[in-house]
């Protein structure tokens, strides 16, 4: 799936008044303090690009699970006066459980260009997580144009995306929504070639979709972390006692035998006695026996891997090599950021572990792209269409 929609730079917001749907989801400690203000920084361009061409910037997010009704603790005042911090002006915050209610009605009705008005936790409301009409109308009555900046919640039909996407026209992409269109979802489906993947991570269970889409449409498609095993089984190699899911074993094999020009596999593995970071270890060739796992991937593997990936012009990597979180088991992970570090391709770290390891490895401002949506990110790896970003504006 591929997208063309309008973005922020492409409507007229001066004198308008635009909600933006952000994903202030941020992490609160036990006193409400904001533990990591990632999320806050990151929807900060389009807010700024917002005042500066005179909008009146309406700013709405959910934040955790409150099920549809007020939550004190999950109220969004601690990122108005965060936000309030960064762009150096009053972020106006309008304390209503019922999201759209007397405060914000009054809030909105005494703006003026440039000023920033945040609405109550969307998930007060139990019609959020439905896209109800009624709730989708009541944020729509506050503006004029709608910008949709929070791509951890596109692979949802809510009515804070998708409901007002469908009242208030233009509905655009905010920069960090664009950014996630241009290169997660483009670059897979119209890449620079040749187009290599890395997959990785515990389960083939979890990653069929992903797996079977990107077959499909990349010039090599690697295979470590656990999930390798389950290949290599298909292959009729011994596993021994490493990750194995053998209900998953003909599907292995029917993708063995579809990419088999394709499917690059790891040759050599380290593998320990134990699940503990100092356990026994070895790296072994071809089987593993009984009372060894495989842990990570070998120093042949990351050669030929890293021979594969200087190839490419475009990579997408998700899931780890090994169990990175163990440093004796993170060798081969941290090798395959370093070769994504150096060589000269767009790369894009597409969600989940693979981002932790990446920061882990002290990389990330070394990739084009991280991916910063979980479950959005494996949809678009999944080649499916996500709600949010489709409700949007066509150019
Ligand atoms: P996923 O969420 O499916 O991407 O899986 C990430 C998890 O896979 C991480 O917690 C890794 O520790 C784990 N993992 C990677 N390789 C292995 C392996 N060989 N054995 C067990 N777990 C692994």
């Amino acid at each position: 799936m591929t997208y063309n929609k309008v973005t922020v730079e492409d409507i007229d917001v001066k004198g308008k008044k635009v909600l933006v749907r952000c994903d202030f989801n941020v992490p609160l400690d036990a006193e409400g303090n904001i533990t990591d203000e990632n999320r806050i920084v990151g929807a900060l361009p389009t807010i700024k690009y917002l005042i500066e061409n005179g909008a009146k910037v309406i700013l709405c997010s959910h934040m955790g699970k409150p099920k549809g009704e007020p939550v004190p603790s999950l109220s969004l005042a601690p990122v108005a006066k965060s936000l309030s911090e960064k762009l150096g002006k009053e972020v106006v915050f309008a304390a209503d459980d019922n999201v759209v209610g007397e405060n914000a009605k009054a809030a909105v009705a005494a703006m003026k260009d440039g000023d920033v008005v945040l609405l109550q936790n969307t998930r007060y409301r139990k019609e959020e997580t439905k896209n109800e009409k009624n709730f989708s109308e009541e944020l729509a009555s506050l503006a004029d144009l709608f910008v949709n900046d929070a791509f951890g919640t596109a692979h949802r039909a809510h009515c804070s995306n998708v409901g007002v996407s469908e009242i208030l026209k233009p509905a655009a992409a905010g920069y960090l929504i664009q950014k996630e269109i241009e290169f997660l979802g483009n670059a897979v489906n119209d890449p620079v070639r040749p187009l290599v993947a890395v997959l990785g991570g515990s389960k083939v269970s979890s990653k069929i979709s992903v797996i079977e889409n990107l077959l499909d449409k990349v010039d090599k498609l690697i295979i470590g972390g656990g999930m390798a095993y389950t290949f290599e089984a298909a292959m009729g190699k011994k596993t021994g006692d490493s990750l194995l899911e053998e209900d998953y074993i003909d599907f292995a094999k029917k993708m063995l035998e579809k990419g088999k020009d394709k499917i690059v596999l790891p040759i050599d593995t380290v593998v320990a006695k134990e699940f503990k970071n100092d356990a026994d270890a070895k790296v072994v060739e071809g089987d593993i026996e009984d009372g060894w796992m495989g842990l990570d991937i070998g120093p042949k593997s990351v050669e030929l891997f890293s021979e594969v990936l200087k190839t490419a012009k475009t990579v997408v990597w998700n899931g780890p090599m090994g169990v990175f979180e163990m440093p004796n088991f993170a060798k081969g992970t941290n090798a395959i950021a370093k070769v994504l570090a150096d060589i000269d391709a767009t790369t894009i770290i597409g969600g989940g572990d693979s981002v932790a390891a990446v920061n882990q490895a002290g990389l990330g401002d070394k990739m084009s792209h991280i991916s910063t949506g979980g479950g959005a990110s494996m949809e678009f790896l999944e080649g499916k269409v996500l709600p949010g970003i489709a409700a949007l504006t066509d150019k």
